[in-house]
């Protein structure tokens, strides 16, 4: 038998059984895996990503199988074309293996808002894997794949690679072509990457930047050879510590291992300088303002006649659009669908969406201000170690309030990182958040690869792939 092909089949093996526990995939195409590994064994050409096993969150649109977002609406959707993040995995020799489960559109940070069932925490299998991305974060954490791609509008790379001890990045917007993944909010998305190392992430990272006619929102600017700047000195970077950010509502273990992390920054060369990021505490709100606003709009075009699902029994069409989105879309959905409408709506436009845009403004200079002082930031990732399993789920605002550390990132569309760094008492991973100026994606790749050099985390979560 053919090496990939043994390889692929193996990973395969490995993705259906723990799937069982995980539910971290909604789809697995061992047919269609197993046939491009044998293209792949007799192509004269080599890629990047020869024969590398891939997962990709099903938000991400691929033309061979189904793409669900794990919604109802989209249970049986077959997009016609690939995304570009695919198109440019498979043109370096990548095989993707299976599609992820999420929370539906991507709306949530535990998982719980699939309806296809949630994912569980391959550290504790009581405990959410994050979210949205919580099916590629579980996947490569379970040792399935080393690499998986997932999509970010507000943390839900970071978080998830923080609950679940993993690398993930978010990039600059404009970095990754959004070609091809299905919409949340559009002026927040953005594809990336899950990985085991920061290698991996670098290496499939490199691939899927870059400038595509097909996105008007990507942009031209060079990529660089991440894979090959991996290794560069981090002597004399400057990490900004927002002191203040470590207060009210943080965990005490999660402080104390991010206050760890960045004297073990300091203990390898990089220099520690205090700043300030006094607007940050509105993140939250403005953030769930116009994540929701942009995802009621984005989410318009589900109506039971232009994709998917259509009601049943249904008389005539405005009955037929109520039914099929009634039935169609879960209560997150839902609720964001109605925040969105009203904050919209012409008597608050000015009150909450104008009001948010303009926050959003002064967020910008909030962190161009603090650039002018550091290099980057660093901050946890989540205030919390990874909750159980329904712990948050009759309280929206409470599973809101958890993503304070990351949204901001998506409103000022920098990139960010999350790198685990330790682990609790109980033996649950922590991540910390490296955020960067524009296009810095390289530099947070260095400080991560030095980080996981000097200050490895040996322990394998509980669920995880045989030894090989
Ligand atoms: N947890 C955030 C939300 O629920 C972020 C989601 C995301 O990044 N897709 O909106």
């Amino acid at each position: 038998m053919s090496q990939i092909r043994a390889k692929i089949e193996k990973v395969l093996d490995n993705a259906e059984r723990l799937n069982e526990v995980l539910n971290a995939f909604l789809t697995i195409d061992r047919e269609y895996a197993l046939k491009r590994a044998d293209e792949l064994e007799n192509s004269p050409i080599h890629g990047k990503l020869h024969g590398v096993p891939i997962a990709v969150k099903d938000n991400i649109c691929t033309s061979w199988t189904r793409t669900t977002c794990a919604s109802r609406i989209l249970a049986n959707y077959r997009p016609q074309y690939n995304a570009t993040v695919v198109e440019k995995l498979l043109a370096e020799g990548a095989v993707i293996i299976g599609k992820t489960n999420m929370d539906e559109f991507a709306m949530g940070s535990s998982n719980e808002n699939s309806a296809f069932g949630i994912v569980r925490n391959p550290w504790d299998l009581e405990r959410v894997p994050g979210g949205s991305s919580g099916g590629s974060a579980a996947a490569v954490a379970a040792g399935i794949v080393d690499v998986a791609l997932g999509s970010d509008t507000g943390g839900s790379i970071r978080q998830p690679a923080s609950f679940c001890g993993v690398f993930g990045i978010k990039p600059t917007y404009g970095r990754v072509s959004r070609y091809g993944l299905v919409a949340f909010g559009s002026s927040l998305d953005q594809i990336g990457v899950f990985g085991r190392t920061t290698r991996n992430v670098a290496e499939v990272l490199e691939v899927i930047s870059g400038r595509d006619e097909r996105d008007a929102t990507s942009a031209d600017v060079p990529v660089p050879e991440y894979t090959k700047q991996l290794d560069d000195e981090i002597k004399g970077v400057k990490i900004g510590f927002p002191r203040s950010l470590f207060g009210e509502g943080l965990d005490a273990e999660v402080k104390s291992t991010i206050e760890q992390a960045i004297e073990n920054f300091a203990s390898i060369g990089a220099e520690i300088v205090e700043i300030d990021l006094p607007l940050l505490k509105y993140g939250i709100a403005v953030y769930y303002i116009i994540a929701t606003a942009e995802a009621s709009s984005n989410l318009a075009r589900y109506d039971g006649v232009r994709y998917g699902f259509r009601a049943e029994d249904v008389h005539e069409l405005r009955q037929m659009y109520y039914k099929t989105r009634e039935e169609g879309f879960g209560a997150e959905v839902k609720r964001r669908i109605m925040l969105g409408t009203y904050v919209l709506s012409s008597g608050y436009y000015d009150a909450y969406y104008a009001k948010a845009q303009k926050v959003r403004t002064l967020l910008r200079s909030d962190f161009q201000a603090a650039f002018q002082k550091c290099d980057v930031i660093i901050t946890p990732t989540s205030p919390t170690v990874a909750f159980r399993i329904g712990e948050k789920t009759d309280d929206p605002l409470a599973m809101y309030l958890s993503d304070v550390y990351t949204v901001t990132a998506n409103l000022v569309s920098i990139p960010g990182i999350s790198v685990p760094c330790g682990l609790s008492k109980e033996g649950l991973p922590i991540g910390m958040q490296i955020l960067g100026n524009y296009w810095s994606e390289s530099l947070l790749l260095r400080l991560s690869n030095a980080y996981e050099l000097f200050f490895p985390i040996q322990a394998k979560p509980k669920v995880w792939v045989e030894k090989e």
